[in-house]
């Protein structure tokens, strides 16, 4: 196949994505959930300091096997040992009394949701961390059923399986697609960049733009 013959397809693939309709139902509804102003007027309790992990090195974290979301079934509410996901966040962090909530996207592009507990986070700084185009790893990971809705997330509980890649943000990520350096933005709350007109309008159908929008 020609490369141009491949750049199609994996664009086509891409759109299909996209438009997945459990990636639209949970950034929804994370959107519908960061509108509530209960994020802002939540206090939470225990220390400033944010989590720091020590135990593992990059090195031994290039050794574990890595795992997709794909290759996971949330029915069987397991723990993958041994294996590693790596993860970029999409959406601002959902911070709730004891856990922090946010969605993401495997490396093949297919995303979740993520509940991280026990995280000592700082709150003016937690979107930093793990806010939109944030990237970090999890080991051990673990794939569940919520209780309350009975539908997958990962759960982490453990603050230490997480691993910051802080370098590898992507900065100014279109807000639909997800590419770097989306040079437009929404006019109206000037914080969702987008690619272009395209990205902005399917944002605001798709996902629900407007309840981010203020
Ligand atoms: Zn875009
Ligand atoms: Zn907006």
């Amino acid at each position: 196949m020609s490369l141009d013959g491949r750049e199609g397809e994996l664009k086509e693939n891409r759109k299909f994505q996209l438009k997945d309709p459990w990636r639209v139902e949970i950034i929804q509804n994370h959107r519908l959930l960061l509108a509530n102003p209960y994020r802002s007027t939540i206090s939470f309790g225990g220390s400033r300091e944010e989590s720091v992990v020590q135990d593992i090195s990059l090195d031994k974290l290039q050794k574990m096997k890595p795992i997709l979301l794909i290759e996971m079934d949330y029915s069987l509410n397991k723990t993958y040992t041994g294996r590693v996901i790596k993860l970029k966040s999409l959406e601002p962090v959902l911070v709730m009394p004891v856990y922090l909530s946010m969605i993401v996207e495997d490396t093949d592009g297919d995303s979740q949701r993520c509940i991280i507990h026990n995280y000592q986070y700082n709150a003016e700084t937690v979107d930093e961390i793990f806010g939109i185009g944030c990237k970090f790893s999890i080991i051990n990971p673990h794939l569940r059923t919520g209780a309350a809705d009975n539908k997958p997330f990962i759960k982490v509980t453990d603050p230490a399986t997480v691993i910051l890649h802080r370098t590898e943000g992507v900065r100014k990520m279109c807000r639909y697609c997800g590419i770097e350096n989306a040079e437009k933005h929404c006019a109206k709350c000037k914080t969702a960049n987008y690619c272009d007109r395209d990205c902005q309008t399917r944002d605001w159908k798709v996902y629900k733009h407007k309840h981010l929008c203020a």
